[in-house]
């Protein structure tokens, strides 16, 4: 009889050796950060210079910036052959900036990471440590939120518990885009057709094996967040929209409540009435009923139009961004096409 005793199970658990990669990809999605690219590459080089066998490439993807950080992307690509980077037509937002840098990157390992150099460039060995371990890939969690103004923090942690409570996907707290992706999870990605992106919910609906690591989020070198209020808002709703489908559900629920509800109450008029005989009031019952009726209406439209806009904007195959130009690839590589 075959028997697998507790040895094999941990000989087959344990790394039998570590793993190694030939190329390195960093992707860096960049909005208005001339300020910060400089910097951000000289402290990468640093860390990378520590890794004398792992080529590199850095993917720095212009997210249609209005200040001069093409023009300090294309320096130091001049300077320095691993960078590359692409310039979208117009602003597509950060969720597509992170697409294309993804299907841009050769490398067996992908590092994506912010331009603020709010994620310390010197976290990446400690990620790279746990790849060669064998996870597939690292989130670099952020251990506190000192950094973010009370508001957005407050927030962020409702936001995260509500998204938890509604999606299957389990997005850890803290988990912001500061990740290490193995390739065979950035193949994953690249293949997911949706045009809108939610890359939290993305990255862990793929799965894979996944652990974390902490880090202490910095102040941003230069400039400011570009994410409004509003803009973390639609963010929000882009998220929750696109990994639940409960929004929708719960008011076929609400509506079986409400008409069991209605029921009751008939049967009560229905018994008053015989009992008591007719009475005229009732303008207060129908008011209160009728207002708070059109409200859960309004409200179920307004979501399914949500869901509706989401169809609209699949159907239309609209590419997700358009690159205008590019650095540092070669032509028969090239992600010009989205
Ligand atoms: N970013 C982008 N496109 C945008 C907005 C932001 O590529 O439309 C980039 C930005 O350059 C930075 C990262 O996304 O590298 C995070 O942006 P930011 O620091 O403004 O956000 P926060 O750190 O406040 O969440
Ligand atoms: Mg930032």
């Amino acid at each position: 009889m075959l028997h697998v005793s507790n040895k094999d199970i941990e000989d087959q658990v344990a790394p039998r050796a570590l793993r190694s990669a030939r190329l390195i990809s960093v992707v860096v999605p960049v909005y208005n950060e001339a300020k910060c690219l400089e910097a951000l590459h000289e402290r990468l080089c640093r860390v990378l210079d520590a890794y004398p066998d792992l080529e590199r490439e850095f993917i720095f993807v212009d997210d249609g910036s209005r200040d001069h950080s093409y023009a300090t992307l294309a320096v130091l690509g001049a300077r320095d052959p691993a960078v590359k980077a692409l310039r979208f037509a117009r602003n597509f937002g950060k969720e597509a900036a992170m697409a294309a840098g993804l299907r841009a990157t050769s490398g067996d390992i992908v590092v994506l990471m912010d331009s603020d150099l709010q994620h310390p460039p010197e976290v990446i060995p400690e990620l790279i440590e746990r790849w060669r371990a064998g996870v597939q890939m690292v989130i670099a969690v952020r251990r506190s939120r000192e950094t973010d103004p009370l508001p957005r923090r407050l927030m962020s942690r409702g936001f995260y518990h509500f998204f938890r409570a509604m999606c299957e996907v389990h997005i850890p707290e803290g988990a912001g885009d500061f990740r290490l992706f193995d390739r065979r999870v950035v193949d994953a990605i690249n293949a997911l057709g949706e045009r809108n992106r939610f890359m939290k919910g993305i990255t862990s609906w793929v799965g894979f094996r996944t652990e974390e690591v902490d880090f202490e989020v910095a102040e941003r070198a230069a400039g400011v967040s570009s994410f409004s209020f509003i803009r973390l808002l639609r963010y929000a709703i882009d998220g929750l929209s696109s990994f639940s489908m409960v929004p929708l559900r719960v008011w076929s629920l609400v509506g079986v409540g409400l008409a069991f509800a209605s029921a009751l109450y008939g049967a009560y008029l229905i018994l008053e009435t015989l009992v008591l005989g007719v009475r005229t009031p009732g303008f207060a019952s129908i008011m209160v009923g009728m207002l708070f009726l059109s409200g859960v209406q309004l409200i179920s439209l307004g979501v399914i139009g949500e869901y509706i806009g989401r169809i609209f904007t699949e159907v239309k195959q609209r590419p997700l961004y358009l690159v205008a130009e590019e650095i540092g690839f070669s032509r028969s590589g090239s992600v010009l096409a989205s």
